[in-house]
């Protein structure tokens, strides 16, 4: 017994300093650590002494850009791509067995608005990354229910569906309301205002890169959208093509910059005040 308790006694010292050299050691010089490789450590006795000016980077000089009056409102450098007067200088339609035609949706407050039979909205530009803000109404008379209610849709690059849909006490699949980038993901909160209200998306967006593979992504698409000046989605990575039927990854396609597209779905969903930024 005595023995015992000598020995355990000797033990715990030595356990002690055991645990001190451990939390002493720092990482050796050159090592990978969590944040990257550690740098190499001038000794304690070293003369050299850093400065402030060491980590200052002056050049070159970051350009100004004028901000609007009005948060929301387009800043100087924007590509302005409906003034709420004119479709068809940025737009286009897409035609029932492909291609594209003259834009048929009205022009009504100052709004694009989809109208029943035509296509699509297709921009005439295309983008790779950028900040996209647009502004959207869904008609203020309910009607339908579920997807059947204000349904329409940003797509980024044609391809990537940001859902635009009435969410307002409308249960739906969560993947496919308003502010899911359709069935892949949910919005992370329902931020929609009342049917008739107009409503904002600020989007940014990062395109994919692509390597050898054609049909994989090196990089994934990626992108933040604010729904109402509220985060619904958090720099999350696209699957795929956003679809109604299939698996996104099964979908993916070698593809370079693309348009900004508006879905006709049968509902009369207004947008104004849309403005990009390329980055
Ligand atoms: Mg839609």
């Amino acid at each position: 017994m005595k023995k015992t308790m000598i020995f355990g006694l000797m033990l715990v010292p030595g356990l002690l300093c055991y645990g001190q050299e451990q939390r002493q050691q720092p990482p050796a010089t050159g090592q990978q650590t969590t944040t990257g490789v550690r740098p190499q450590r001038a000794p304690e006795d070293s003369t050299i002494k850093m400065t402030h000016f060491q980590t200052e980077i002056w050049d070159p000089e970051i350009p100004m850009v004028q901000p609007a009056a009005q948060i929301g409102d387009p800043p100087a450098d924007a590509i302005i791509l409906f003034n709420g007067k004119d479709i068809n200088s940025e737009w286009e339609e897409t035609a029932r067995g492909g291609g594209v035609k003259p834009a048929t949706w009205i022009i009504k407050d100052g709004a694009m608005v989809s109208v029943q039979g035509s296509g699509s909205l297709k921009s005439k530009r295309v983008f790779g990354d950028f900040q996209l803000h647009i502004e959207w109404r869904s008609p203020s008379v309910i009607t339908g229910k579920s997807q059947g209610r204000g349904n329409s849709g940003v797509y980024l690059q044609e391809l990537y569906e940001l859902q635009v849909l009435d969410s307002w006490h409308n249960r739906t699949y969560r993947n496919g309301q308003a502010g899911a980038f359709y069935k892949q993901y949910p919005p992370l909160i329902n931020a929609s205002r009342q049917p008739g209200e107009w409503q904002v998306y600020d989007i940014v967006y990062t395109a994919p890169r692509f390597g050898k593979d054609s049909t994989t992504y090196f990089t994934p698409p990626r992108a933040t959208v604010f729904h109402n000046g509220i985060l619904i989605q958090n720099n999350v990575a696209l699957r795929g093509p956003t679809t109604f039927v299939g698996i996104p990854e099964f979908l993916i396609k070698k593809h370079g910059p693309g348009s900004i597209m508006l879905q006709q779905h049968g509902n009369p969903v207004g947008y104004r005040n849309i403005w990009i930024r390329e980055l």
